[in-house]
């Protein structure tokens, strides 16, 4: 396991593992800028010649200065390692993209190319410290709460949302699609499991070209049994704010290298009338009827910062099939989006367990209730009612660190033009 330095602070002699991020040479002294998983180090040899090339992979034997070895509360700060042995454990070619910017910044096309190296910079790294303290924090807070993981398949027969466009796949002798989301088969997990959660990649083939959509994600789901859409709005409140007291405690050193002051937010509830007439008194002109655009979702932001702002209560015909008609004669749906820093980050609401309702809603929206046979059979054995979300890990992970292109949360993005690497 690679060894750092931190990890052999207050040791006589010190193994350590590092990539070479800079060097120079004056007469017979050499510094080395070393760079371990987390601390940026100087060390210096003293009559050697060395090969050197920056990223080459090092493994030293030294000691640390006297002076700082006294020290009794020790950081890496100013420290040196005096190098007595320097193996070169894997050398670099020349690099193709700068680990330390110098000058111009290079494009994030060009980042993405070489992600593999891109990620090896201590404000890059610091983005997925992040992410992973998101995704285990979200597994925590529910896995405590007696939820249990499940798997749905990324394999699927039919589209779970009507109107998304899916990835078809050749299988074997029929057609088959990527799962677009884990939706109805976490529902069929809840009506008879409880409550459940997933952590599950999911694709989608719209063409968008934007810096918040990306043909590949991770969602953080749950669905629970005996729950209303503001049950698990509540969840959602709760489970957000778990996340961030989280990051915040164990990516101290991340979100300072980053820049980052988080605040644990509030929540705010308005109904979708609610946001649309608010919208409208702070001069930003929407229809009543019409989607929340990203326009729409930054004024709501502007109105109430550092919240999570719940949008309840939607028209029907803009939510999905499957969405609970709260008040049919209103037209309303158990159907709502949460916005974070100016984002959907998340969707969820009450679902439809009733067969008979089911088989209503989907011929009113144009869908044809025999491809979803499977799917309302499964109401038809007790399911209790029930309701979840689907949080958009990188969405979250952006609006938290706000960060503008959701390519620079994603580790090897999948867009419209890009497969590699
Ligand atoms: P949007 O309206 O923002 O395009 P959506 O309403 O189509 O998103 P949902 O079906 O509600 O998306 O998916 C649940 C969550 O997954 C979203 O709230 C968002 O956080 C995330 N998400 C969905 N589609 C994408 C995408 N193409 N790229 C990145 N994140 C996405
Ligand atoms: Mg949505």
């Amino acid at each position: 396991m690679i060894k750092n330095l931190r990890d052999e602070l207050g040791k006589k002699e010190v193994v350590v593992e590092a990539w070479i991020q800079d060097y120079r040479s004056s007469g017979k002294i050499t510094f080395l800028i070393l760079r371990d998983l987390y601390d940026v180090y100087q060390g210096v040899v003293k009559n050697k010649k060395i090969d050197l090339s920056q990223e080459s992979f090092v493994r030293i034997k030294g000691y640390l200065k006297d002076a700082v070895l006294k020290s009794n509360e020790l950081t890496i700060k100013d420290k040196e390692l005096v190098v007595e042995e320097i193996e070169i454990v894997s050398p670099a070619d020349p690099l193709p993209i700068p680990i330390v910017e110098k000058g111009v910044n290079t494009g994030l096309d060009k980042r993405l190319d070489y992600r593999y190296l891109d990620i090896r910079k201590p404000s890059v790294r610091a983005i997925f410290r992040i992410e992973s303290t998101i995704i285990n924090s979200f597994r925590r807070f529910f896995y405590d709460k007696g939820f249990i993981e499940i798997q749905p398949p990324g394999i699927i027969a039919t589209s779970t949302e009507g109107g998304t466009d899916l990835f078809p796949i050749k299988y074997f002798e029929k057609k088959a699609f990527l799962a677009q989301s884990p939706q109805l088969y976490k529902q069929l997990g809840a009506i008879s499991l409880g409550r459940v959660f997933s952590t599950s990649p999911v694709w989608r083939a719209e063409k968008h070209n934007t810096t918040r959509h990306l043909n590949e994600i991770r969602q953080l789901d749950i669905e629970v049994a005996m729950a209303d859409d503001m049950e698990v709005m509540k969840l959602l409140e709760e489970c957000i704010q778990f996340i961030v007291r989280s990051v915040k405690k164990e990516n101290k050193e991340d979100l300072g290298l980053l820049g980052i002051n988080l605040v644990v937010p509030k929540a705010v509830y308005l109904s979708y009338d609610g946001a649309i007439k608010e919208l409208n008194n702070a001069g930003y002109s929407i229809l009543h009827g019409e989607d929340l655009d990203p326009g729409a979702e930054r004024k709501l932001a502007e109105l109430y910062p550092d919240s999570i702002i719940f949008v309840h209560s939607w028209p029907i015909e803009l939510k999905p099939f499957y969405i609970w008609p709260k008040d049919k004669n209103k037209g309303i749906s158990a159907g709502f989006d949460a916005l974070l820093n100016g984002l959907e980050i998340s969707s969820g609401g009450q679902r439809i367990h009733k067969p008979e309702v089911l088989i209503g809603v989907l011929k009113e929206k144009g869908l044809n209730p025999e491809n979803f046979k499977w799917y309302i059979d499964a109401f038809r054995y007790g399911a209790p009612p029930h309701s979840g979300w689907s949080i958009g890990l990188e969405r979250i992970t952006m609006a938290l660190l706000r960060i503008e292109n959701i390519r620079e949360v994603t580790l090897f993005p999948r867009d419209r033009h890009r497969l590699t690497p």
